[in-house]
């Protein structure tokens, strides 16, 4: 059985590796590659972010914890897993996605910083994406599949070249299928060196407007914005002054460092991830979009559920 894959951002190639590790032909196709896709503006760590419903986010959220903590044994994949605390003013409730993270305890007073009360410390895996996606491509291209730099306007388009579409079109299924419950949420992030911290800090209250610090091995990402409906991709100078000024907060006084970028991405906003299939006249189509800001925190889990949607190769 042919598979094509629609999408070369983190979903797609995800699929597309475990359908050929499961023994079927693939192909993907993709209007954008690495390094032009939402997937390479991501910060990115793991933290289910922005994707519902809760149930089915905790399950793929959770094996792909434990998917990309295997992947950091391969120093080509560019992932590290990393302690790092999310920081708060008032006593917070259990985050809701407690069960996927093992070892995740209330902050120690040395791991907080000026002006928190309390925190979560954790280890997660933090995964440079401008390392990880080549490292996908690299290993989808292993396993035989193919890539083509090319869209695809209509699931009846891509039924003619395969039976069986995996549609990873991220927020490019707002076109594809007329899905208008997919809503840009815009995120603005700047790239800096030297890493001024080991560790992620993260403070993602509404009221005070998120603000995080994700340590790469050579550099870091500091962020960011969450616009509902806003789809300009055009940097914001005062949005990265802003951003500075709310990571200032949660860094340790006088940390050092560089702006080296300044990035835009669009978020695959949706009230929930669709990942389902759908059958018309013979054809099928796997969705698997809408991960909003948590993309890569579900992509293994995801795959694997749309892997077994598929079901086994003849
Ligand atoms: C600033 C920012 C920070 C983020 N931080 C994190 C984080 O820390 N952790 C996390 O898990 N997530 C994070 N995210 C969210 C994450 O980036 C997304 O959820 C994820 O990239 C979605 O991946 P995707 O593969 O579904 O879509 P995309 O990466 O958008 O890929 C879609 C693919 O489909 C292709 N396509 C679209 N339409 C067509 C068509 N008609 N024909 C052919 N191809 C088509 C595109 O060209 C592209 O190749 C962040 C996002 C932003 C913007």
């Amino acid at each position: 059985m042919r598979v094509l894959v629609l999408g070369c951002g983190v979903s797609g190639l995800s699929c597309g590796i475990r359908l050929l590790e499961a023994g079927h032909a693939v192909e993907l196709r993709a209007r954008e590659l690495p390094p032009h896709t939402t997937s390479d503006v991501a910060a990115a760590v793991w933290y289910p972010y922005r994707a519902f419903p809760q149930e089915r986010v905790t399950g793929w959220a959770r094996r792909t914890f434990d998917v990309l903590c295997e992947l950091a044994a391969h120093p080509e994949a560019g992932i590290q897993v990393v302690r790092g605390v999310e920081l708060f003013t008032e006593p917070p409730p259990e985050p809701w996605w407690a069960p996927c993270v093992p070892g995740l305890r209330a902050a120690t007073a040395e791991e907080l910083m000026p002006g928190y009360s309390h925190g979560y410390s954790f280890e997660a895996p933090i995964i440079e994406m401008p390392r990880y996606l080549p490292f996908l491509m690299a290993r989808f291209r292993e396993l035989g599949g193919r890539i083509l730099q090319r869209e695809v306007r209509s699931l009846d388009e891509a039924w003619g070249e395969a039976a069986v579409v995996i549609n990873c079109t991220g927020l490019g299924a707002r076109a594809l299928v007329g899905d208008d419950s997919l809503f840009p949420i815009r995120g603005e992030v700047l790239r800096v060196a030297p890493p001024p911290v080991e560790g992620f800090l993260f403070d993602e209250s509404e009221e005070r407007g998120i603000a995080y610090v994700i340590p790469r091995s050579t550099d870091c990402i500091l962020g960011g914005t969450a616009e509902d409906g806003n789809a300009s991709l055009v940097p914001d100078p005062a949005k990265a002054e802003a951003i500075l000024a709310r990571c200032r907060r949660i860094l340790p006084r006088g940390a050092h460092f560089q702006v080296l970028e300044h990035k835009v991405g669009l978020r695959p906003g949706r009230p929930t991830v669709r990942l389902e299939e759908e059958r018309r006249e013979g054809h099928r189509v796997i969705h698997n979009y809408g991960h909003g800001g948590a993309g890569i925190t579900l992509s293994w889990g995801c795959a694997e559920e749309a892997t077994a949607l598929v079901g086994p190769a003849r």
